[in-house]
This record gives C-alpha cells, structure tokens and sequence, in this order.
C-alpha cells in the first residue's frame, strides 16, 4: 500500500483503533461512552461498529507524532484537519462521538462526527470533507456489514442516519443502510441493485423525513429495479427514538407488520393539507394518486389501489378506471 489512497486508507485505519481506544479505554472517552451507554447503545454494538471519540486535545496530532508520520502533504490532504493560516494543522474533529464510515470492503474512508451537545451553533453531525476516498454519492453507511443480509434475503432498509441504522441493528434489522442525510444519491440505489430487489424506505416519521421518502420514492420507482416499500413511523418518531420508546422487538415487529406499498404511502401522503370532505379537495386527491397509479406497472398493485379508492369515495370503478387510461396515454 505505498499508493496515496493506500496509505490514506491506513492511516484512516488507523486513527478509527485511536479514537475507539480513546472512548472505550480511556479517562478523555468517558462521558462520551456514557452518552452512548444513556442512549441504549451496549459495549457490543460499540465495538461491532468501531464507535470512537474524539476529544479536544490535539490528539492526532501527538499520535502522529508518535508514530513517526510526518508526511505533511498526506496529513493535509486526509481530511482530519484543517489548515490555519500559518499552515499548522488544527484538528477538524473535536468533542465528537466518531462513525467511522465504511465502503464496500470494509475499510475506513471518511468519519462522521456527532456533537455531544445541543448546542446549536455547532453542527449536529459534522462529515469528513469528500476526497480521493470519500465520495458521498457513492457511499452508504454500513453497507460493507449489510451486504450479507442483503445478499440472504434480498431486502434493503434504508434509514436516514447512523443511529437508525444502529437501532435497526440491535432490533435484529441487520441489512439496514443510511444515506447519512443526503438525498439518496442514483449512484447509491445503483449499490443497493446489485444485491436487493426489495427496498424498503423507512425515513424519520417527521414531515421532513416523509418529504425525503417521497423524493427516494420518486428517484427509485421509475427505474423498475425493486419492489418498493415504505414504513411510516408514528408519532413523527425516527427508528432510534422509535427503540428508545418502545423497545428493540416492539420496532422489529412494528416494521414487519407495516410496511406499505408506495401507493399506500401516496394514498396517506396525499392527504396531508388536504380537507377530504370537499369536493375540489378530493378530485385533486383521486387525480394525484391516479397519476401515480399509472406509473406504475404491477397490475395487481394498481387493481388493490383502484378497488381502495372507489370504495373510499363511492366512485364507480369503471369511471377511476377510464380515468386511469387517460393518464397512461399521456405518460406513454
Ligand atoms: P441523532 O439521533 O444522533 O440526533 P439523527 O440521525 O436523528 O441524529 P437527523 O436530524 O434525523 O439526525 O438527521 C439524519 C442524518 O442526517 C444524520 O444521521 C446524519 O447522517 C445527517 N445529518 C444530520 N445533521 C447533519 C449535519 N448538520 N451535517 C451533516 N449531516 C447531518
Ligand atoms: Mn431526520
Ligand atoms: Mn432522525
Ligand atoms: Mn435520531
């Protein structure tokens, strides 16, 4: 590994031993390990993800030191400082719980760093810069560990943030990834192609988190490359806090028990701002969800939606059903 990336990925490697050294091991990681202990999160599942911390010291700068790494082009270039203007090296993470993220094989490319407090003039989660080794679009958060799961069943879940993935993780979900914030990237669905064929949205139950399952919705559908599901969490809860309230098998069952088609998800996201007992509100409603029956090509799916809404509004079928003809020329 004498190659730049090479040398980064050790160095990486590296640095991830140092921080979790620093969490579990040492007097600097503990409030940080109680903060993790408080947020139900055990020793094991600690050590399974390599969870660190990095503290306010300038740690890596002594450890580099250290070891005798003093190649400043490669220290500037890895993303864990920043440069001040005399160009000394200022640590970009400090009092931070680490995540290291992972690509496909394993190996360290990038951290996220989570700040132990609310304070709000810093950032919640603050991300290596992107790099040689760290392209955002391509990457999702605990796929190298899911694979296999995913491999087994051929299911996906795909969670907004690393704590979801962790709690899924605990409640057994083990083939869960995170796009880590970001808006699914069709660089990461390409990923997920190769290995699932069932993917399931399971964003924050927030109006945030439900905007972003309609977009991933909207990004993966029309590609045609999996059966689509969505669960919807309650009470605006995320998957972690889902866990925190309710217990690991409670959110396991809660997942398998709900998990809808995206029509079904349409069929409640589309009656948000809406007052269904008018009439214009409800030919904007039925119109909105034809379109997105028509895009879709699962006769039976399409069949179930139908049948949903002409009993829901006393409709008769035929007339959703020329409806929906009208729409599939126009898409056509
Ligand atoms: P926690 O449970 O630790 O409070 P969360 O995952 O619930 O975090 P959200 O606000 O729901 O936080 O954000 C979802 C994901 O978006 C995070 O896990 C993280 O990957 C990413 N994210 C959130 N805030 C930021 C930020 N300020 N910068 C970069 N990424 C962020
Ligand atoms: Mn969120
Ligand atoms: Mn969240
Ligand atoms: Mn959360």
């Amino acid at each position: 590994a004498h190659s730049e990336n090479g040398r980064l990925k050790q160095l990486y490697a590296q640095v991830s031993q140092l921080y979790h050294h620093i969490l579990v091991n040492t007097k600097l990681g503990e409030s940080a390990l109680e903060y993790l202990h408080a947020r139900g999160l055990s020793d094991e599942i600690i050590n399974e993800f390599q969870l660190g911390y990095a503290p306010t010291d300038e740690l890596l700068q002594a450890f580099f030191h250290e070891k005798k790494i003093d190649d400043y082009q490669l220290l500037r270039r890895s993303g864990l400082f920043s440069e001040r203007k005399d160009e000394t090296l200022k640590e970009r993470f400090n009092d931070r719980i680490m995540f290291p993220i992972r690509d496909q094989m394993g190996q360290v490319i990038a951290f996220s760093g989570r700040a132990l407090t609310a304070d709000k003039k810093v950032p919640k989660y603050l991300n290596s810069p992107e790099g040689p080794l760290f392209n955002k679009r391509k990457i999702l958060f605990n796929f190298d560990k899911a694979k296999k799961t995913i491999r087994h069943t051929g299911e996906v879940f795909l969670f907004e943030g690393f704590m979801d993935v962790l709690a899924a993780w605990r409640a057994g979900i083990k083939n869960g990834v995170a796009s880590m914030g970001t808006s699914l990237t069709t660089e990461q669905i390409y990923l997920l192609e190769q290995t699932a064929t069932k993917l399931y949205v399971c964003y924050d139950g927030d109006a945030p988190g439900k905007a972003a399952a309609r977009r991933a919705l909207e990004l993966i559908s029309p590609l045609h490359k999996f059966e689509l599901g969505v669960v919807l969490l309650p009470e605006k809860l995320d998957p972690d806090e889902y866990v925190k309230k309710y217990g690991e098998a409670s959110f396991a069952d809660f997942v398998m028990q709900n998990r809808q088609t995206e029509l079904e998800f349409y069929l409640e996201y589309y009656k948000q701002n809406k007052n269904l007992e008018n009439e214009h509100d409800q030919l904007e409603y039925i119109t909105a969800i034809l379109e997105k029956v028509a895009q879709v090509t699962d006769p039976l799916l399409r069949d179930l939606t139908l049948g949903r809404l002409a009993k829901e509004f006393g409709i008769e079928r035929v007339n959703l059903e020329s409806q929906l003809q009208v729409l599939l020329t126009r898409f056509q």
